[in-house]
């Protein structure tokens, strides 16, 4: 029996999890109608690395498909020091399970693509959000009331819904700034065939390539909360220019324009609930992690299987929305504290301290696998 039939959700939020989440709804049979703030649609110039069981999520919703071929490139990687000497290199096994690297525009673009007829209405901003009798209402700041029988709040990290449920300001700084770059175009040898990071000290740098060919790259520094900066690609070389190749050369490859930068945050946790009676958090809102796992947005897709599973599974939403709590709040939980670790051994500065680390590091090159595919 189909129990999403005729049922009405609103999705607050445009990003990888809202959209994910109409999708999986509206396979269903849901009507889904997505609210967004931005006047457009859209996401930032960087890469995202969907791990395997998002991946398989996205098949099931016909999303992948319009990313990849489906061949994972068998990517090498591992962990290095700023010299080039390797701390620890991924085994043989890990590549397989490595994540497929793609751009975030083309997730976000294809994710859109398989809505269907649900629909999305840009410019619109949810300002109060509440569930009451058989449903749930969204205000919006130009004055529409808007109800439905569940509200999924997938608002991010600063989401506005959590913080009215939970009354606390929950967003912590993790003390790093990130820079993220693509290059122009697909950079000849390792480049664009292997992957990895270099740890130094108080920074770090990744790169990866694209399913397209291009690489995308990170790199990570202890800085003051809320610094500006004028050249994100001057910053950058200053910081990793003199490092092991390829890094040099994929700076060169990348103009300064495709440089972006944001200070890096997760959520205090945990929080109490995801499910507020017919409103629940999904994606950031719910669990914001720091990107050093590269799993933030693989745990909303996973979120928004589970939860459509859980409404197919339950005819009383209430209770549906209790499991999906019951299921990701604990799985969620353990991502954002592994990740905030990595991050906090990731940015030791001292170089007692990092010498430490490196030995250890060296000894331990399982954390390679881990590390593969930030
Ligand atoms: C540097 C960095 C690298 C990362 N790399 C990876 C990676 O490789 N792999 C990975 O899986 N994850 C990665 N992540 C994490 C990933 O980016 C996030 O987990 C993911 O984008 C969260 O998606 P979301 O839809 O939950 O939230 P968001 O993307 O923040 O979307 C929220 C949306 O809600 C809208 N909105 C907010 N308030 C309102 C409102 N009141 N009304 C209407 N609309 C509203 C916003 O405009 C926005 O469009 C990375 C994160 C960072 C910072």
């Amino acid at each position: 029996m189909n129990r999403s039939a005729g049922r009405s959700a609103l999705v607050v939020g445009a990003g990888i999890g809202g959209l994910a989440a109409a999708a999986a709804l509206f396979r269903t049979g849901w009507q889904v109608t997505v609210l967004e703030r931005a006047p457009e649609l859209g996401e930032v110039g960087a890469g995202i690395s969907i791990w395997p069981r998002a991946w398989g999520i996205l098949a099931d919703l016909g999303v992948a498909e319009r990313l990849a071929d489906g061949a994972r490139p068998a990517l090498q990687a591992g962990l290095r020091r700023p010299d080039g000497r390797w701390l620890a290199k991924a085994s043989a096994g890990a590549a397989t399970r490595a994540p497929v690297m793609v751009h975030r525009a083309q997730l976000h673009e294809a994710l859109v693509a398989s809505l269907g007829e649900a629909e999305i209405r840009t410019g619109t901003t949810a300002e109060k959000v509440r569930s009451g009798g058989r449903g749930a209402v969204v205000e919006t700041t130009d004055g529409t009331r808007l109800e439905a029988d569940l509200v999924i709040a997938a608002d991010g990290i600063r989401s506005s819904v959590r913080k009215a449920l939970h009354q606390r300001d929950d967003v912590r700084y993790a003390g790093y700034t990130a820079y993220r770059g693509i290059t122009a175009e697909p950079v000849p040898g390792e480049g664009s065939t292997s992957g990895g990071e270099t740890w130094g000290a108080g920074v770090r740098f990744g790169h990866l390539p694209l399913v397209d060919g291009r690489t995308y790259w990170f790199a990570t520094a202890n800085r003051p909360p809320g610094e500006t900066s004028e050249d994100h690609h001057g910053d950058v070389s200053a910081l990793v220019g003199d490092w092991h190749e390829p890094i040099p050369q994929l700076l060169a490859a990348t103009p300064a324009s495709a440089v972006i930068r944001g200070d890096i945050c997760d959520l205090r946790l945990p929080l109490r609930r995801f499910d507020h009676g017919r409103v629940v958090l999904l994606g950031d809102a719910a669990h914001a992690t720091t990107p050093n796992l590269g799993q933030g947005a693989c745990a909303a897709i996973e979120d928004a299987a589970v939860l459509t599973a859980r409404l197919a599974d339950q005819l009383d939403i209430e209770s549906a929305l209790a499991a999906y709590d019951r299921r990701r709040r604990p799985a969620t939980l353990g991502l954002v504290g592994a990740s905030r670790l990595v991050g906090v051994l990731g940015q030791i500065d001292n170089a007692a301290a990092v010498a430490a680390r490196d030995t250890g590091l060296a000894g331990v090159g399982a954390i390679a696998g881990l590390l593969v595919g930030r």
